[in-house]
């Protein structure tokens, strides 16, 4: 089935989050459009702190991927990892996963001397973005420009520009979340004050509303209920997030200006509630200003796909491009 691979890849992702460690195996048929994945296995893992620990816990999920793998699977082309920290892109190097209390770990080569394949990590936002981007929206098509916003634990941008993502000149293109205009001027994990992360992602909702969890689908709640006790409060909460998650749209419109916007990360688990409530946002400020109306911004987001691993897809999808036999 050699000659099938060379039609259809067959291509491993592995998403790395503070909690668990997602593997996926895909098959990318060409030529192919909008969600044309078809996922042959998966397997996940609690994640454990540690180098050594990472690096055995993603080479067991992949012999437990390729053990799934039907008869007639072709071989496996490439590996592409997604990992929180900085990842050297000449190397795959990755340095301070904070969660796992890894200060460094040769992911890539540690990978690819394994199993003798071609293999590629990439920065967990940008992997998602890469993954949302073929579920949602196909930015290889039109070539379009595709941003994805994640709402996690913190608040970062993938961007996709003609198909590719864009990695700036330093790897910090999409770090928008320490951009420091948040009226509140909290202080922020990088040790600046004011970031939009500190207001705009789930780590915030968490700080700023610890009687739900996950926060958002209550702060929502209990901000349309007028009886309830909290509801005062909820209804800060809400427009201060939802203020904070607007700035970063329209720094993102304003900046990069995409076609489409996708939401993702933890809070996008929401749902169509969290988007209506930042379209909304976007509404009332298209009304005081007619420069921001015909930006039409509430058209161009989107929500990433809740039910499907999105990240672990796209690290696989960031292997595509590798050339086999490196
Ligand atoms: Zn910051």
């Amino acid at each position: 089935m050699a000659g099938s691979s060379n039609t259809t890849p067959l291509l491993i992702g592995i998403d790395v989050g503070g909690t668990k460690i997602a593997g996926i195996a895909i098959e990318v048929p060409r030529p192919s459009g909008f969600g044309d994945v078809h996922i042959l296995a998966q397997s996940n893992r609690p994640a454990r702190c540690g180098a050594d620990a990472l690096v055995t816990d993603i080479i067991s999920i992949i012999d437990e991927l390729m053990a799934q793998l039907p008869a007639d699977a072709g071989d496996v082309s490439a590996i592409g990892v997604g990992t929180p920290g900085t990842v050297d892109g000449s190397t795959g190097d990755v340095r301070d996963i904070a969660n796992l209390s890894i200060d460094y770990v040769p992911l890539a080569s540690a990978v690819r001397e394994h199993f003798q394949l071609p293999t590629i990590v990439e920065n967990d936002v940008n992997a998602a973005a890469v993954g949302a981007a073929r579920l949602v929206e196909d930015g290889t098509a039109g070539g379009q420009t595709i941003a994805f916003l994640n709402l996690g634990t913190g608040l970062a941008a993938g961007i996709i520009r003609n198909g590719r993502l864009d990695h700036g000149s330093s790897n910090t293109v999409g770090e928008i979340g320490h951009i420091p205009v948040e009226p509140h001027h909290w202080r922020c994990a990088c040790g600046q004050h004011g970031c939009l992360e500190t207001a705009g992602s789930g780590g915030a909702a968490k700080r700023l509303w610890p009687y739900a969890d996950p926060p958002m689908p209550d702060i929502l709640a209990v901000a349309a209920n007028d009886a309830h006790p909290r509801h005062r409060q909820a209804v800060e909460t809400r427009d201060t997030i939802i203020a904070a998650i607007a700035d970063t749209i329209d720094v993102l419109a304003l900046t990069v200006d995409p076609n489409v916007i996708i939401i993702g990360g933890g809070m996008a688990q929401t749902g169509t509630a969290l988007l209506d409530a930042i379209r909304a946002e976007l509404r009332r400020r298209g009304k005081d200003s007619g420069f921001i109306h015909a930006l039409n911004l509430p058209a161009r987001l989107r929500l990433a796909p809740t039910k499907l691993p999105v990240g672990a897809i796209g690290a696989a999808l960031t292997a595509q491009s590798l050339p086999t036999g490196a």
